[in-house]
């Protein structure tokens, strides 16, 4: 995809290499493995509060360096917030973009302390997208996801997704369903409704990239496709077999390969919020 061109807008929080606490004990590359699968693209803002208070590390957040980092990666992630939040500008009133931290292995959040096991999430509290850029390999090495700059990008525009959902109140909504349901699997129900919103988000953004950066942050040929092989290779179906498990559709958080894909082509055929209403597909 192209992208060099496109606005940075600095909204990033840089706290790269300033350590922020690794977890006690050894076998993070245990949890790494074991939570990756559950945990890949964010978790909803329940159990993220739950599991990141799992790891303790009380304390305020150190905040790192802000503004427009100056390496590719990181200015990558700027510039695709930016242009992010220039689609939803358009399309949502009142919309006002997030921050974006940059960590590694671990950091303090609004939501608890945050690590890199948990993959890219969304902290509602503070209004934070947290990602550490390791991520990018094990999705591609671990779960199989394409290595096009696309499918990153697709990954922060989920983000962006929840974060749209925190705005819209539609996150607030599933957390009080959440909380009158009458098991886990249909409190799971709700996840994959707003997981899947969020991707038929992702689309959206991907629809109205270019229009908004007159062409300076637009895809190319294959890049939609990459966009949905990442999506299949992040299916809770797909999920559980990698992990050697049956497939228990009652455990899914976020939605089968299948449903996953076709949600983001959704968003992106119509270029519409309006038609990402995952929740009427309940
Ligand atoms: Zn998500």
């Amino acid at each position: 995809m192209r992208w060099q061109g496109g606005r940075r807008g600095g909204n990033i929080d840089d706290r790269r290499g300033m350590g922020g606490g690794a977890i006690a004990g050894g076998g993070i590359g245990t949890l790494v493995l074991a939570a990756i699968g559950y945990f890949v693209f964010g978790i909803d803002p329940s159990t993220t509060t739950q599991v990141a208070s799992q790891f303790g590390g009380v304390g305020a957040a150190q905040e790192g360096e802000r503004g427009s980092p100056e390496d590719q990666a990181g200015a990558f992630v700027d510039v695709i917030g930016s242009n992010v939040d220039d689609v939803w500008k358009t399309k949502l009133e009142g919309y006002q973009p997030p921050i974006v931290t940059l960590y590694t292995q671990g950091t303090q959040t609004g939501c608890g302390f945050g690590q890199s096991a948990m993959g890219p999430f969304y902290c509602p509290t503070d209004r934070r997208v947290y990602l550490d850029l390791g991520f990018w390999n094990d999705m591609e090495r671990q779960l199989g996801a394409s290595s096009a700059d696309f499918a990153r990008a697709y990954v922060i525009a989920h983000e962006y997704g929840h974060h749209v959902q925190t705005l819209t109140g539609a996150s607030q909504q599933v957390r009080q369903a959440q909380q009158r349901a009458s098991g886990q699997a249909e409190a799971n129900r709700y996840s994959v409704a707003l997981e899947l919103q969020a991707d038929c988000y992702a689309g959206v953004w991907a629809a109205n990239a270019a229009s908004v950066s007159n062409g300076q942050v637009a895809l190319e040929a294959g890049d939609i496709e990459a966009g949905m092989q990442t999506a299949s290779a992040i299916g809770d179906d797909t999920l559980q077999r990698r992990q050697g498990g049956r497939v228990q559709p009652d455990g899914f958080t976020h939605g089968t390969s299948a449903q996953r894909v076709e949600w983001l082509r959704r968003g992106y055929q119509s270029g519409d919020p309006a038609a990402c209403d995952t929740f009427r597909a309940l």
